[in-house]
């Protein structure tokens, strides 16, 4: 079998062998339901649970019962926008996002528009980052919203959060952010940013299953949750806020993927860069003037490369690289269409068409990139 090398981390990554090992007693033997008392199969799951969700906080830095389960942050994104904007419509109807958000908050923020919400969309740099002067303007005396992501899917490019964060504590805004793609990838605490009221989180972005995510839902000085409507009604798990029995085995592996995230983090911020500057030296080496790179140099998560092959369509590219390499020319969640985040730094179509995304992980061997060299 010829050896695949994988560098599309940003679609999913494949499953950390320590986390396939903790999940398979609860897929096995430990299959009961954490909301039944008494009998072992039913506590050593609700330990589990327990155990996942403290993992969790810690590499988030937050309290354990700030964490609420979900399938992922396609839901988490959904939750917050549609909970929260629903319980403040008397307060207001205005929402801030930004135009290269994943789709899951770009799309939702679009229903909540057709609702009857205001939607402004902030505009971004050539990197894709907004611009504080921009987002303060954007606020208004009815803004009940600011959904604005922490890094970007395509581009890797980090926005200012910290100077978000402080703005909208100063003015009281829910801030909720899509963390998907900065979990495990840079040094990040929540009791840094008071200002930040939720984050989504997906465990398949970092070593762990499919299908199974996170909210971070910040509480208040009496461990009281913001007042949202649930997206999901019915048993009452995770605090009423989001019914459904619990999938533990999915929750365990998400939880040790998260312990593991925590253990290697520093290590594996150097790994990314160290890669990503490899390979960034290679393909300019290789392919000189016939590439551009699309990427800001600083703030930016480690490991993710969005390359121009000036005249090369990247369908075809990355169908030819197939056998050899799994690339991908943006996110695989709109794969057909054309990316709106390369249009919203200012690409134009041909040069979108030409684009492919690289997004390494801490676990390839820098000689495994070396297969470049023979392209
Ligand atoms: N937000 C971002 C930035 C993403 O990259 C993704 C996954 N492509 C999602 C949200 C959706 O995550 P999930 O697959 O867990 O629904």
């Amino acid at each position: 079998m010829i050896n695949l090398l994988y560098l599309d981390n940003s679609a999913t990554t494949p499953i950390h062998p320590d986390v396939k090992d903790a999940m398979l007693p609860y897929l096995l033997e430990e299959f009961g339901n954490p909301s039944s008392k008494y009998y072992s199969y039913a506590v050593n799951s609700k330990d589990a649970v327990l155990t996942a969700r403290q993992q969790l906080a810690e590499l988030l830095g937050c309290k354990k019962d700030e964490v609420i389960f979900t399938s992922g942050s396609t839901e988490s994104n959904n939750f917050i926008l549609k909970g929260i904007t629903n319980q403040r419509k008397q307060d207001g109807k205005h929402i801030i996002t930004t135009s290269v958000e994943h789709p899951s908050v770009l799309e939702v923020c679009k229903y909540l528009e057709q609702i009857g919400y205001e939607l402004t969309i902030l505009p971004v740099d050539e990197f894709g980052r907004v611009s504080i002067g921009d987002f303060s303007e954007a606020i208004r005396s009815d803004t009940i919203l600011v959904s604005i992501q922490w890094g970007n899917n395509e581009l890797g490019t980090l926005q200012p959060m910290t100077d978000i964060a402080t703005i909208c504590l100063e003015k009281g805004i829910f801030l909720h952010s899509d963390a998907t793609q900065v979990i495990g990838k840079i040094e990040l605490n929540l009791e840094d940013f008071p200002g930040l009221s939720a984050i989504s989180i997906s465990s398949h972005k970092y070593f762990g299953p499919k299908g199974i995510g996170a909210v971070f839902l910040r509480q208040d000085q009496y461990n009281m949750f913001p007042e949202i409507t649930p997206l999901l009604h019915g048993g009452g798990q995770e605090n009423g806020l989001r019914s459904g029995t619990l999938a533990v085995h999915n929750i365990v592996g998400m939880g040790k993927a998260s312990e593991i995230a925590h253990l290697n983090l520093t290590k594996n911020i150097l790994k990314l860069t160290k890669l990503e500057n490899y390979l960034k030296e290679i393909l300019s080496n290789q392919f000189g003037s016939k590439i551009k790179f699309n990427n800001s140099i600083n703030q930016k998560i480690p490991g993710i490369l969005s390359v121009q092959f000036i005249g090369i369509n990247n369908e075809i590219l990355v169908k030819q690289l197939a056998p050899i390499m799994a690339v991908s020319t943006g996110s695989a969640c709109s794969s057909s269409k054309p990316s709106h985040v390369l249009a919203a730094i200012g690409l134009e179509l041909n040069e979108i068409r030409q684009t492919i995304r690289f997004s390494l992980s801490p676990y390839i061997q820098q000689m495994e990139l070396d297969i470049f060299k023979s392209l």
